[in-house]
């Protein structure tokens, strides 16, 4: 049986997926009987979706008045 930190380990480092299918499994077994890493799952996939939004609006070309906005709102 993995221990709790084995298991947060694999699933915060994403060495998951490239990990042999007997360690998958036995991830699977762990995460099926204990709902402390189900939740630290659901944090790191929440906090992984939240950091590729991120990254995906810094992307995007600011709009044209956005320096002008920033005085407007430097001076109220
Ligand atoms: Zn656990």
């Amino acid at each position: 049986m993995m221990t709790c930190k084995d298991v947060s380990t694999l699933v915060s480092t994403g060495g998951l997926s490239d990990a042999p299918l007997v360690r998958r499994l036995a991830v699977r077994l762990h995460l099926a009987m204990c709902r402390h890493c189900r939740a630290f799952r659901r944090q790191v996939e929440a906090v992984a979706r939240s950091a590729r939004a991120a990254a995906a609006a810094l992307e995007v070309e600011p709009l044209h008045d956005f320096e002008s906005n920033i005085v407007e709102r430097l001076r109220q």
